[in-house]
């Protein structure tokens, strides 16, 4: 009796042993550590790496540059699965502003995930309480490859503006911003993220700072003729020093594929998250008002992935 148990565990470590083997690795393009999408890669991670005794895929998050490094990597095939604005999500897909010669094709949506409002702070001793103030003053436009750099420059295009309308134009990551607030380095910094979220806590309670309201004609005319832009509104008392509503426009965040990644691997990824949806909603504050039916269609515009879409269709969503 007793050898046969041994031998019975023994066969199955075999099996065990083989199915690592076979373990397939997966990786989610997130942003930089103090934002919001590093949060949602990790915990499409965590839940999903819950399961991989049955399903044998392992996840990883890592940080990374943002919306436009994560389209990069999916559409180069560095990466499996990323998260992007869902402006970004659409130009890329469309092949039209910053991917007029890069489109990608194959592109293809998952799920939205929280609302990110364009968001722009300013130290309260630069004098800066309107989004016009920014000319003349050391304003961080954000790095290259994120959203959010992105994003503020189509916000100058629509205002006329160049990096000659600032004393100084910097290019620091999110991580590195708040920093650079309360440390006197710049007079304000933008970023295009969900709420609450540690980066904008920090530039608040650091250094007396305001948000600023981003409003105006060429707002007005970028919601109107965008269907990726609605106006926004960062409740007032989510910070320190802010006790206003704060009119915006915003975006979303979205979560994106390649076509060329397998049906069986989304739709394990978008089980795991909706399987779990209470505990993946808890994990992060900006995630507490997110709703299954909004997240299968709000801000995608790429075609949704066959994966994620047959699970939806489980579901009855769709
Ligand atoms: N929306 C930002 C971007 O695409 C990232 C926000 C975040 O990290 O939460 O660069």
């Amino acid at each position: 009796m007793k050898t046969f148990t041994t031998m019975a565990l023994a066969g199955a470590m075999l099996v065990a042993g083989a199915a690592t083997a076979q373990e397939r690795f997966i990786t989610i393009g997130t942003g930089g550590q103090t934002g919001v999408y590093y949060v949602v890669g990790q915990s499409i991670c965590r839940l999903v790496n819950r399961g991989t005794a049955q399903h044998n895929l392992r996840c990883t998050a890592p940080s990374t540059g943002g919306s436009i490094a994560n389209i990069n990597a999916i559409a180069a095939g560095d990466m499996d699965m990323g998260v992007a604005q869902s402006d970004w999500q659409f130009h890329a897909y469309n092949g039209s502003s910053n991917f007029a010669e890069t489109p990608v094709p194959q592109l293809r949506a998952v799920f939205s995930v929280h609302p990110e409002p364009f968001t722009v702070v300013a130290r309260a001793d630069s004098g800066i309480t309107t989004f016009e103030d920014l000319r003349g003053h050391r304003v961080n436009i954000g790095a290259p490859g994120s959203g959010q750099r992105a994003t503020m420059e189509v916000v100058m295009n629509a205002l006329g503006w160049t990096m000659d309308d600032f004393a100084l134009a910097s290019e620091l990551a999110p991580a590195e911003q708040s920093a650079a607030l309360g440390d006197n380095n710049v007079d304000a910094i933008i970023f295009t993220v969900g709420h609450p979220n540690g980066s904008i806590q920090e530039a608040t309670s650091t250094v007396d700072a305001r948000l600023i309201p981003v409003t105006g004609e060429a707002i007005d005319r970028l919601i109107a003729e965008n269907p990726f832009y609605a106006a926004a509104t960062i409740p007032g008392g989510m910070y320190a020093n802010n006790p206003d509503d704060i009119p915006t426009f915003g975006v979303r965040a979205t979560f994106v594929t390649s076509a060329d990644v397998p049906d069986d691997v989304v739709y394990e990824v978008v089980k795991a998250v909706f399987d779990n949806f209470d505990r993946f909603r808890g994990l992060h504050p900006a995630f507490a008002n997110l709703n299954e039916q909004e997240m299968i269609s709000a801000g995608l515009s790429a075609p949704l992935h066959p994966g994620a879409e047959r699970y939806y269709r489980e579901r009855g969503w769709m």
